[in-house]
């Protein structure tokens, strides 16, 4: 990074980067792997040599988790300090970044559902996170309440996860409008008709989590849509109350993004592949946008082009000003990967 003071400059976004291992398959064909990580250096390379084409890159990260690490690890080391964030009254945001098959679901939601009122060792961020919440306002005897949003973004078109019946698009009931962002009139952003579910208990979000897959699934039926080009956004909001020393009572508020983006291959690539690009970038514009947005962000450029895309109007509470933004690019170490992990490398290591 050439940002050597990040943390005089005031910058609070964090990149890291997270390699899964070979799959069973791939290691059954004796894959060759072309990724090393080293956690201690929190740096990635990328080596192959064959006779036209030799590569050998070198990216550092603010964190770099190789495939043995864990998602206790991965909850623990990135995202439990933005949790303590969040309760301290920021808005943050964490972002899954990478090609399809990298592992930003697994990252976020985990490989398992819950057996039997146990916390799976492979549960993601999403239910650490919400775990965690809970964890730390019952030991503080707090006074709150915790609201949880889950929607998807699909061709710049919002899909609620979380309404229960069964039509292709959520539909605001009252106006019979589909789902909207509107301007709140102080420079913010809303979900006109999103559904708000009220959460009490730690393990009520695998239910919640399984009704926004059951949904996601029924609209891709539906709609015919590719999972791997829409983005996920699941959103915690926290309020909790407190007293001031002058016994005067008060809410603090902070809210918490977790978003799984479609697969950075959608994005449009200059000179690549003409027609099939231009229409990626097109599904993708939220995609483009967000980097561009984060490197605004990074470089304290004065203008962030938050309006040019859904996802970042939608996450604009989020992303600058009093806000933690971390991003985990998901990589895979193969070497049929190469191409597209190059590219997430440069994207991720752009955004710091
Ligand atoms: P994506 O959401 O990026 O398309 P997934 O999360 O669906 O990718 O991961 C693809 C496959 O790889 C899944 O079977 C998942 O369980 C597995 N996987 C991904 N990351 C890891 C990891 N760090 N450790 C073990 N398995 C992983
Ligand atoms: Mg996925």
């Amino acid at each position: 990074s050439n940002h050597k003071n990040d943390k005089d400059k005031g910058v609070n976004v964090q990149v890291l980067v997270r390699c899964r291992p070979l799959s069973e398959d791939e290691s059954r064909v004796n894959t060759p792997v072309v990724i090393s990580c080293n956690e201690g250096r929190r740096e990635v390379s990328a080596v192959h040599n064959i006779a036209n084409k030799q590569i050998d890159k070198n990216f550092a990260f603010d964190k770099v988790f190789g495939p043995n690490s864990q998602q206790n690890e991965v909850y623990e080391q990135a995202v439990s300090p933005i949790v303590y964030e969040v309760l301290e009254g920021y808005n943050c945001t964490i972002f899954a970044y990478g090609q399809t098959g990298t592992g930003k679901t697994y990252t976020m939601e985990g490989g398992a559902r819950q057996k039997n009122g146990e916390f799976p060792s492979d549960a993601g961020v999403i239910p650490r996170a919400v775990k965690h919440i809970f964890d730390i306002l019952e030991a503080q005897n707090a006074e709150y309440s915790m609201k949880v949003t889950f929607l998807e973004l699909y061709n710049e078109e919002i899909t609620d996860l979380l309404t229960p019946e069964e039509t292709s698009k959520a539909v605001d009931e009252k106006s019979k409008k589909p789902i909207a962002l509107m301007e709140d009139g102080k420079g913010g952003v809303f979900v006109r008709g999103l559904e708000e579910e009220i959460v009490c208990t730690a393990n009520e979000i695998y239910k919640i989590l399984e009704k926004g897959s059951a949904k996601r699934r029924t609209a891709e039926t539906l709609l015919n849509k590719q999972s791997s080009r829409s983005h996920s956004i699941f959103s915690v909001t926290i309020h909790i109350k407190e007293c001031t020393p002058e016994g005067e009572e008060m809410i603090k508020s902070g809210k918490l993004n977790l978003v799984d983006l479609a697969g950075s291959e959608n994005i449009c690539r200059s000179g690549a592949r003409e027609g099939r690009a231009r229409e990626a970038g097109e599904i993708n514009k939220s995609l483009l946008t967000l980097g561009r947005v984060i490197n605004a962000l990074v470089e304290h450029s004065g203008h962030i082009p938050y309006r040019d895309s859904k996802l970042t109007r939608l996450l604009r509470d989020s992303l600058g000003g009093k806000t933690k933004t971390c991003v985990i690019a998901t990589i895979s170490p193969s070497i049929h990967c190469l191409d597209e992990t190059l590219n997430t490398l440069d994207y991720a290591h752009r955004a710091k």
